[in-house]
């Protein structure tokens, strides 16, 4: 029972993968090998896990979402990991799009992901330890919309919440070269935006329109 359960999953990833590739969300062959090796059933509540693999965002608690595998897809394409990579999340959730990266960083890289209601964090920690992911993601409690300065810093920085403006920290603790991936706009439409530090200049590009639940915080919306 357990073993066709796995092979239903399995097969119901590799179809959503191929549709997300037809319809041009996921283009690297990195970004789609994570996806097929990270099981986002691991990642979902139990009571929603039979829609796994709807391309949908699905209930965590707490008012929250995993986002849908087509946003994960889309950000983690913008974000362009690299092996080794060390690389900084806002808003871990559920811990799927950190173990995403986790993925192609490698162990030779690392994610922290930063998550501010500690029960989240605790179902992201027990998602993450049995996905086996925890060797190369570190969970931190708190306000990240300041980022995350002692682990600074970062090659790439992404934040899965939305927020009124750029954080500032986050562009201080970004590496010469780096990227960051970030939802701005207000409360319930944003838009998507790369920001690329090139030396003392600071890069602006503007991809799709998004909704994303609020970054609540100093650097984000105060609620
Ligand atoms: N990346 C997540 C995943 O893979 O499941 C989905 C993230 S969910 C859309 C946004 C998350 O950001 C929520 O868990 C929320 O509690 C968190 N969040 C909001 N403001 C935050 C802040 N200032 N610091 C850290 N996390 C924050």
């Amino acid at each position: 029972m357990v073993l066709w359960c796995i092979n239903i999953f399995e097969s119901e990833r590799r179809r959503l993968i191929d549709v997300l590739i037809s319809e041009g969300f996921l283009r690297s062959q990195s970004v789609i090998d994570a996806m097929m090796r990270v099981p986002r059933e691991y990642f979902v509540p139990e009571e929603y896990r039979r829609y796994s693999y709807s391309d949908t965002p699905l209930p965590i608690g707490y008012g929250q979402t995993i986002s849908a595998p087509h946003m994960v897809a889309i950000m983690t394409e913008l974000l362009s990991p690299q092996p080794g990579q060390r690389v900084l999340e806002v808003g871990t959730g559920s811990g799927y799009q950190a173990a995403v990266i986790a993925e192609i960083v490698g162990v030779e890289g690392h994610v922290w992901t930063v998550e501010r209601i500690p029960q989240l964090a605790e179902f992201a920690l027990n998602n993450l330890r049995r996905a086996g992911y925890l060797d190369r993601v570190s969970i931190v409690v708190g306000d990240g919309s300041g980022g995350f300065e002692p682990a600074a810093p970062y090659d790439r920085i992404i934040v899965t919440a939305a927020a009124p403006e750029v954080p500032r920290p986050m562009l201080e603790q970004l590496k010469d070269g780096g990227r960051l991936v970030i939802p701005v706009g207000e409360l319930w439409l944003q838009v998507l935006k790369v920001v690329v530090k090139e030396g003392s200049k600071i890069r602006h590009e503007t991809s799709i329109p998004c909704v994303f639940v609020p970054l609540v915080g100093r650097y984000g919306f105060r609620r």
